[in-house]
Formats: C-alpha cells, structure tokens, sequence
C-alpha cells in the first residue's frame, strides 16, 4: 500500500484534487489538512452575500465535512500544517496545541493567498476588512444589517461565531465607507456598500479602476461607478487609516473624508511560507512554479491554486493569475496525476469577468503594450462600439471591444469588453481564440451566432476583428 496522498488546504484547489484522486483510486488513502474551520467555500460570493443579494453564508458553501468524508477524504479542520520535511517524505501538523507528523507518498501545496494591507498604516483599527476571508464577509453584513432586521438565519450552515455576530448586530449600521484599492473586489464592493444605502468612497492609485481590463473598460467603470454614486479619488494614494481604537476618517494625499467603515483590498500575495527551505521553487511573483502536471521542483510534491504560478497560453511563461477556475482545474488535474495517468493542469489566459451594477466586463490575454512588448511582441490594438442585438431588437445594447494583436503575425494577443447586455460572456469566444493561437483574420472569419435577439449579425467580437485586420493588413 503506498503512502498517503496529503493535501495542505480544503478549498477550491485542495478539495478538487483530494476527490478527483479517491474517486480514480479508490484505494488511496487521501488526507487533507485545513487551517480554518471553513472548507469548499465560493470566495467568489462573498460580495454578494455581503450586498445581500445572497441570503445566506451557507448558500456559499458547496461540500460539507460530511460529504467530503462520505467522499472517502480523510478530512481534517483546525488543522494546520506547519512544516514539511521532503527527504523523510513527512508533514508536521498542529491542531489544538498538539504536534504530530503525518507521511505521504504524494503532497499537494494547495494553501491560497492572503490580502496584503501594508504599506497603509491604520489597518488594524477595529472596522477595517479586508475581503479575504468567509469571517469578514459574515462580520460585514452583520454589522451593514440593521438592528430591526438581525436575523441569524443569514449564517445558517456557515462557521461563525453568533456571539461575535450578535454584537455586530445590536451595533448602529455605518453610513460612510472608504474602500482603499479599485481592483476587482474592490468594484464589487462598491456595489456592496451602495445597496446598504452607505455614502462610498473610493481610493485608487492608478487612474482607473480594474486595470487588468485595460484603458477603455477602466474608461466605462469611472462613468458608471460616478453615475451609480460611488465618490472615486482616482489616481490618490491613501497615506494612512485613522482613529482611537476604530476607524474614523481616511487621509489620503487629497485630503481627509470623516468614514465609520473601510475595506482595504490593494492586493494579495500567495501563501507560500510553508515551502521555504524545502527545495520547492518559487517564480519572479512569489507563488510556487510548476511543470504542465502541476509538479514542484521537489520529487512528490505539487501545487495548484492561488499558491502557485501556471503557463500563460499566449506567452508560453510563467505567470501568476490566481483566479477560481485555475485553482479547481489544476486541483482536479494533479488528483488525476496522483491518481495514475499523468493529466496536464491546463495554459492560463487571465480571463476574468467583472459586474459593476448593470455594467459587465470581461477581459483576457495580453492587452497592456508595455506587456506585450516585454513578452517580445509588437502590439496594435483597436477599440469598436457595436450593438449586442439587432438595433430593432429591444434590449440591444452599447457594447466596447479591445482587440489587441502582433503586427508581424497578425496572432490575436488579447481582449477586453463591456457593455450592459451579456457582454462578459462573449469574452470567452476571445479566450477559446487565445488557446488555439488565433490570428485576427482567421477571428474574423469565425462562424458566430446570429438571430435579433441575441446578436447582430456581425457579432462585435466579429466588427472588432475586421477592424483590427484592417489596420494590421491596410
Ligand atoms: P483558497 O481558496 O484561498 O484556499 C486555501 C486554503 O488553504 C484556505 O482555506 C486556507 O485556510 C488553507 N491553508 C493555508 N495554509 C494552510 C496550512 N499551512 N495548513 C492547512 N491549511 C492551510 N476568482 C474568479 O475566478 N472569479 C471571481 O469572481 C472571483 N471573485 C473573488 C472574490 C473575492 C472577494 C476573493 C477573495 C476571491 C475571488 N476570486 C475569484 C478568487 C478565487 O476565490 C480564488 O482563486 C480561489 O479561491 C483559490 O482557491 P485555492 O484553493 O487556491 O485557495
């Protein structure tokens, strides 16, 4: 019987490989180790639950302890591994006080990110989140809920402590927020906050938000974020978070805004402490580099998720996007390797998706030039507007697409796109393009769906391409 399969982690990556592996080989043992009480939770929902457009944290779940066990899995929470040894091929673990060391034939690094609040001062003032953890989102929708309207139906099934929620509760709702960072959860948040009635501010260094989306996205979210009432100080450093005990005002280098609430999301960095000293490599961004099987530099060790790096598809380098499908695919992959039969994690294209009240965003690829040129490309680039239906069809909406190519091989780099009618679902006919290493003209020319209510007949991924090919061939 060989060893056991360990994994270090019991959420997106780590749950996906540790069942992927039972259920291929039945016989191995497989044991997972989570730090939290949570496991096999939507981190992805945590804005909507706080907005309350989720009722309840429990919906956020997917697999409960007993079903993960039903699974086979050999689960355990409140357990935290804290060292790894690879030559004795052994894990040290600690749970409620007590060390033990665990074996393994197979290791998989599945440990995620955590939000980073520095180089900000102030953080650790009462009221300041971060919107890293299942707890903050409970915390934060406690404390948005009105007293009259307390009800703990809304942590049914979650891992909270009703107490500490009880006094988030019976507390004065805030009515001024300060959200310090403008990237994706940031948006959301917003959105969040606005739906709670709070007036919201919103910090951001660059001078749009979401910058991954690129320049005429980031263009749509300023309007619509202003439109939709969110106070933005673009291109604004906050210098520090104040107040005696709690937050109270935020200084930033144009000036101080008097706040009762702040949530600091400017970025996160991947969990990778617990491989230092072991051999396992990690890439130029800090997170864990790994071959096409999700294999670490250290023989029987993998890693997946939001720890570690993957193959960018239209690059070819190593990159770090950590997003929720690339940590479950990686998961269920290496579950499969482990398993017996060697299945590769799969190339990333950083697609991405983003809601901002009724404007959808989608990006993928390559679309900064100083990017693309780093990566030895000579980027063109051409932004359309076209309907999203026949103009006669009611709901036919504005939709913006950035297309983004090579000159000299006319290879389709990246795209992005907004606009209020399905238009974040369309990205992903740009990212099947991406992985098939697409040239524009073969883009323009693909067979797209066409009937009023859906799309006009030239598609805007489509009017966006004949565009791009003129100015690559004209
Ligand atoms: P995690 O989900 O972070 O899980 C890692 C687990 O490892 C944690 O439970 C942790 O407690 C445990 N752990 C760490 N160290 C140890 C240790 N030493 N011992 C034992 N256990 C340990 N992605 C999208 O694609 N689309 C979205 O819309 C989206 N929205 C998001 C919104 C928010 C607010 C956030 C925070 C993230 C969002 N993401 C989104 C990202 C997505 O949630 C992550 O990519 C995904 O959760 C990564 O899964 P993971 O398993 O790698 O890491």
């Amino acid at each position: 019987m060989s060893e056991p399969f360990v994994v270090v982690g019991g959420d997106a990556a780590g749950l996906s490989a540790a069942s992927k592996c039972k259920r291929e080989d039945p016989d191995r043992e497989v044991i997972v180790y989570e730090k939290s009480d949570w496991i096999s939770y939507a981190h992805c929902g945590m804005p909507y639950y706080v907005k309350g457009e989720v009722d309840s944290i429990g919906d956020l779940l997917s697999l409960s302890p007993s079903e993960v066990r039903e699974r086979g899995v050999d689960l355990h929470r409140n357990h935290e591994v804290v060292d790894i040894d690879p030559d004795r091929q052994v894990v040290r673990v600690e749970a409620d006080g007590e060390s033990a060391e665990q074996s393994y034939g197979d290791l998989l690094i599945a440990t995620g990110a955590r939000a980073v609040s520095a180089p900000i001062d102030g953080t650790d003032l009462d009221d300041v989140f971060t919107m890293h953890h299942m707890h903050s989102a409970a915390a934060l929708r406690a404390l948005l809920t009105p007293p009259e309207e307390a009800d703990d139906s809304i942590f049914d099934a979650g891992y909270v402590d009703l107490s500490e929620m009880t006094e988030y509760f019976e507390r004065d709702p805030p009515e001024t927020v300060a959200i310090v960072g403008g990237g994706y959860v940031g948006v959301e948040m917003a959105e969040a906050f606005l739906a709670w009635d709070l007036d919201t501010y919103l910090y951001q260094r660059p001078s749009r938000p979401a910058p991954p989306f690129g320049e005429a996205v980031g263009d749509e979210l300023v309007e619509y974020l202003d439109e939709s009432g969110v106070e933005l100080h673009l291109d604004t450093e906050v210098e520090t978070l104040d107040g005696d005990g709690s937050i109270e005002r935020v200084v930033a280098e144009d000036g101080t805004v008097e706040v009762d609430l702040a949530l600091v999301g400017i970025g996160i960095r991947p969990n990778t402490g617990l491989v230092a000293d072991t051999g396992v490599e990690l890439g130029d961004s800090g997170a864990i580099t790994v071959d096409e099987y999700g294999r670490t530099a250290v023989e029987d060790i993998y890693a997946a998720g939001d720890c570690a790096e993957d193959r960018h598809a239209v690059t070819g380098e190593d990159e770090w996007v950590p997003l929720g499908l690339t940590a479950n695919r990686a998961g269920r992959a290496i579950g499969q390797t482990v398993a017996g039969g060697l299945e590769p994690v799969g190339d990333i294209a950083g697609t991405a998706v983003l809601k901002a009240f009724d404007l959808e965003c989608g990006r993928t690829g390559i679309v900064d030039h100083d990017r693309a040129e780093a990566a030895g490309f000579d980027p063109v680039s051409e932004t359309i507007t076209a309907g999203s239906r026949s103009g006669y069809y009611p709901g036919n909406a504005e939709t913006t697409v950035t297309l983004t190519a090579d000159r000299g091989s006319g290879k389709l780099l990246g795209g992005t796109i907004a606009g209020e009618d399905r238009a974040a679902i369309r990205i992903d006919t740009l990212a099947s393009a991406l992985h098939k290493e697409t040239t524009v003209g073969e883009l323009e020319r693909f067979d797209l769906a066409y009937a009023p209510p859906f799309s006009p007949v030239w598609d805007p991924i489509l009017v966006a391409a004949k565009v791009l090919n003129g100015s690559l061939t004209g």
